[in-house]
């Protein structure tokens, strides 16, 4: 069996020639740790920097966050995705402001105990922020270790979870076991990437079984990953006098952020839909637009259809008729990014 001492040297050898520069590390800060591994999970980095950078500078300490209105630490998240990150992160924030006077633990069992912070967020931050030799397991690492090892059975099974989880632990050193965790994540992003791995460019190809027996691109084993469901959505975008219909979501998916009408109808009678079941009448003003956005298990299949009602008009429960001077105050999720170009074409006509 391969030996952790083997390889972590080499791996962290490798961190401090190629570690990727991000603007929260090198700071031992576990608050700003916090935000940026909620930013991170299931997004690029590349992607986060700018969010983390405005939302920092918004709320530069945890006290200035836990003060914040919700609708605020929304709008700073817009485009980012994934919202619950968002509200857990304020609501832990909260806590630990009543539970811990405003000082994250060190604990990764208390860590685990506040809003927002799983097992991997948890890992992340005792072992990066406090130095604390703990694993921070995600699907990256999982991914990783996976091939590393030559674990070739289900990884959703909990008793190969468990295996991979232990031998994640078991790798972190005592010295350095932040470094150690973002070396692991840096390799999983850049090079042990999923699909084809580059192991050309690996610098623990040697001590890689998927390398040796050249399956690292069929691992992890996850039967069943790629079934999405799919959702079909027609999408009117009703323009009313100066407003448009908008509706604020109650659902857990996108939680308090702002949508066009998800409708569960045939484009060819939305006329006919928006009359009967929402007291509408309208007409077609311009041409339809197909959208589409790919949630982790979820796809939306969107056409967005531009209407135009009689100003006036009533609301249905649960819309409301938004000025078209107030959108860029509301929150909405990236999956509406569509229907929002499809309004602002029609406000300009
Ligand atoms: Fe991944 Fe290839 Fe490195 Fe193995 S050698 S850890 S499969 S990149």
């Amino acid at each position: 069996m391969l030996e952790h001492s083997d390889f972590s040297g080499i791996l962290l050898e490798w961190y401090d020639r190629c570690a990727r520069s991000m603007p929260w590390r090198g700071i031992q800060d576990p608050y700003r740790t916090w935000v940026s591994e909620a930013m991170l999970q299931q997004t690029r980095v590349e992607t986060v920097i700018p969010y983390y950078t405005k939302f920092i500078s918004r709320f530069p300490s945890l006290q200035d966050l836990a003060e914040a209105d919700e609708a605020e630490v929304l709008k700073l998240w817009e485009g980012l995705g994934y919202y619950s990150r968002a509200r857990n992160l304020l609501k832990g924030a909260r806590q630990v402001m009543e539970q811990y006077g405003g000082i994250l633990p060190r604990d990764p069992l208390l860590l685990r105990k506040i809003s927002g912070i799983g097992p991997y967020t948890a890992g992340a931050v005792a072992s990066i922020a406090f130095g604390v030799p703990v694993p921070a397991v995600d699907g990256n690492v999982l991914r990783v270790y996976s091939r590393l090892f030559g674990i070739r059975e289900n990884i959703r099974l909990p008793e190969i979870r468990k295996k991979l989880e232990s031998l994640a632990s078991s790798a972190v050193p005592a010295d350095r076991p932040g470094d150690y965790n973002q070396a692991v994540m840096d390799l999983g992003a850049t090079v042990c990437v999923p699909g084809t791995p580059d192991c050309s460019r690996c610098p623990l190809s040697s001590f890689c079984s998927a390398c040796a027996e050249g399956d690292a691109a069929d691992l992890p084993v996850i039967p069943g990953a790629s079934l999405q469901k799919v959702l079909c959505w027609t999408v009117p975008v009703l323009l009313s006098g100066d407003c448009l219909l908008l509706r604020r979501r109650t659902e857990s998916l996108l939680h308090g952020l702002w949508c066009f009408p998800l409708l569960d109808c045939d484009p060819e009678e939305l006329p006919s839909f928006l009359e009967k079941k929402m007291h509408i009448s309208a007409r077609p003003a311009g041409e339809p637009v197909k959208a589409r956005h790919v949630f982790t298990h979820l796809i939306w299949e969107m056409l967005v259809i531009p209407m135009e009602a009689p100003p006036g008009s009533d609301a249905p429960d649960g819309y409301h008729w938004i000025p078209v001077s107030g959108l860029d105050r509301l929150a909405f999720p990236s999956a509406m990014n569509v229907p929002l170009a499809v309004a602002r074409g029609l406000i300009k006509k």
